[in-house]
């Protein structure tokens, strides 16, 4: 069966409205890219499809110290962003200038693995993502967002909306490895947020991506660091615990093995890149 009916509700209620009315039997889409393909080649047959684009749910807004971005912001918006450097950089590394054109930000945050590589920076960057239902907006930490392989938080009755990021001080980077340098799936994706204090690491948080059924922290790496200052021991240390921290899996782009290999070697370079930064407090 191939799609009857296209929905492009104007507002956020006007889609809520016909998710009420269709429930599970309306697939929404944002930019499509994760989702046309699989209508394309027959996998998914939904009768009754939702765009949002309509939906005033792009755009991305600063106060002082968060930034607000719309669910349907895509890629190049946030790649064109000077907020945050972290993120610009997260989305000028996920995939093509034609795929960032249409792809939002939102949908990175239900991509399957190896995708969700702006998913892994607003991970390392403690966002929260808002879900808007019937009964208004409620806001969880992306963290608690995903629930296992290709399984969120969101309710049948939701849309996610808008994720919010603060804007702390500290040191962000960024560094997703794949098989080749430019528009490719990752073996595996690093982003790192670390807060120093007298020389010591006192927050740190850093996120994996492709080496899981979604975007993790590496809680033992970050405990790793956490109160020591950034030497080449503490690195090394932090890169061991990573590898534990993962997940990985065998695809076409690589194999468990190597995954897990990489982990280790991307993150040592990462935090090695912000140990060496001029004038880092460590
Ligand atoms: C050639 C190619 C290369 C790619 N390379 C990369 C890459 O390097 N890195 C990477 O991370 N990804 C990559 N992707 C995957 C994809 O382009 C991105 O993850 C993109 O951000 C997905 O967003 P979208 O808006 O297109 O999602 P869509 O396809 O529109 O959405 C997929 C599904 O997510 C859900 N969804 C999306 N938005 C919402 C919302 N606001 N509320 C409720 N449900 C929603 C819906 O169920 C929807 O069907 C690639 C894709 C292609 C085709």
């Amino acid at each position: 069966m191939t799609v009857s009916t296209y929905f492009q509700p104007a507002s956020v209620p006007e889609a809520l409205a016909l998710l009420g009315e269709h429930g599970p039997d309306l697939l929404v889409i944002a930019g499509g890219t994760v989702a046309m393909p699989l209508i394309n080649e027959g996998i998914s047959l939904p009768r009754l499809v939702m765009g949002l684009r309509r939906t005033g749910l792009d755009g991305i807004e600063r106060t002082d110290d968060t930034l607000r971005i719309g669910a349907m912001t895509t890629l190049t918006a946030l790649a064109d962003q000077a907020h945050s450097p972290l993120l610009a950089d997260a989305a000028r590394r996920t995939a093509s200038w034609a795929v960032r054109n249409m792809a939002t930000v939102g949908g990175n945050l239900f991509t399957p693995p190896p995708g969700g590589d702006v998913a892994t920076a607003l991970l390392a960057l403690d966002a929260a993502v808002e879900l808007t239902g019937p009964d208004g907006t409620r806001a969880i930490p992306i963290g608690a967002f995903w629930t296992g392989f290709l399984g969120t938080a969101l309710a049948p009755d939701e849309l996610l909306t808008a994720i919010t990021v603060p804007l702390a001080t500290g040191a962000d980077a960024f560094r997703k490895f794949g098989r080749r340098a430019a528009n490719t799936p990752a073996v595996v994706t690093v982003a790192v947020h670390l807060g120093t204090q007298g020389g010591s690491v006192a927050d740190a948080r850093i996120a994996l991506g492709a080496v899981g059924p979604h975007p993790v922290r590496a809680r033992a790496a970050e405990a790793a660091l956490s109160g020591s200052p950034l030497t080449a021991e503490t690195i090394a240390n932090a890169a061991a615990a990573a590898t534990d921290d993962a997940d990985p899996f065998t695809d076409a782009v690589a194999s468990e093995w190597y995954r897990r290999r990489m982990v280790g070697v991307i993150v040592e370079r990462v935090l090695s890149g912000l140990a060496a930064q001029p004038g880092r407090d460590a």
